[in-house]
């Protein structure tokens, strides 16, 4: 029996190794106050996703504009090395681990500017708010949306915000000329954002 149990253990331990892929480390959670084991559930849930076979699948399967010319192959290898391009000063990065450091958007301080794009409700179906405008390594959100995703217990629009910002911290972006929002949903960064997002939402109603 304990032979049985031994190697059952064995067995499990080496095929979540196998599975393994990548690992999420949130460095810093900034001004999240009492969203902070929210956050939590999102870096978990984040972290399920990236090593997914569905997430890989759906890279590989992906069309999208603004991929820097790579194929999806080399996107989703780029993906997995994590190798970041933009982390807080003084701060540092490991490659093949998803590093993060997240902050709320001090929308009545130092990101006043951000102030009307937090209040308007549109965002909340949106994650395109944060590094663009920030830059500074943390990944930023606005107040209302990260209140309003908790309210609701939308984990999964919160991971979508995480995709989409690691995308822009991994080099990627979503600028052209005369855009529109339509155009922009085709860019690699907002279609990992959804996709990151969707598969969240499966997984919990599997
Ligand atoms: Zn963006």
């Amino acid at each position: 029996m304990k032979k049985i149990v031994f190697a059952f253990i064995l067995l499990c331990w080496t095929q979540v190794c196998l599975s393994q892929k990548i690992t999420v480390k949130a460095h810093s959670v900034v001004g999240y106050g009492k969203h902070q084991d929210f956050a939590k559930k999102a870096f978990v849930a984040l972290e399920q996703v990236l090593n997914s076979d569905e997430f890989k699948d759906s890279i590989i399967a992906m069309k999208a504009e603004k991929n820097q010319g790579y194929t999806s192959e080399q996107l989703y290898n780029i993906i997995m090395q994590a190798k970041e391009k933009k982390v807080p000063k003084d701060s540092a990065a490991t490659d093949g681990i998803v590093d993060l450091w997240v902050r709320m958007l001090e929308v009545n301080g130092r990101d006043a500017k951000w102030k009307d794009n937090c209040e308007n409700p549109s965002i909340f179906g949106n994650q395109t708010l944060g590094i663009d405008g920030a830059g500074d390594g943390f990944m930023a959100i606005c107040p209302s949306a990260l209140d309003y995703w908790a309210s609701i217990d939308d984990v999964a629009a919160l991971v979508g915000h995480y995709g989409h910002e690691y995308m822009h911290v991994l080099g990627f972006d979503h600028h052209r000329l005369f855009s529109s929002q339509r155009w922009r949903e085709q860019t690699f960064v907002y279609k990992v954002g959804y996709l990151v997002r969707d598969l969240v939402k499966k997984m919990s109603a599997d």
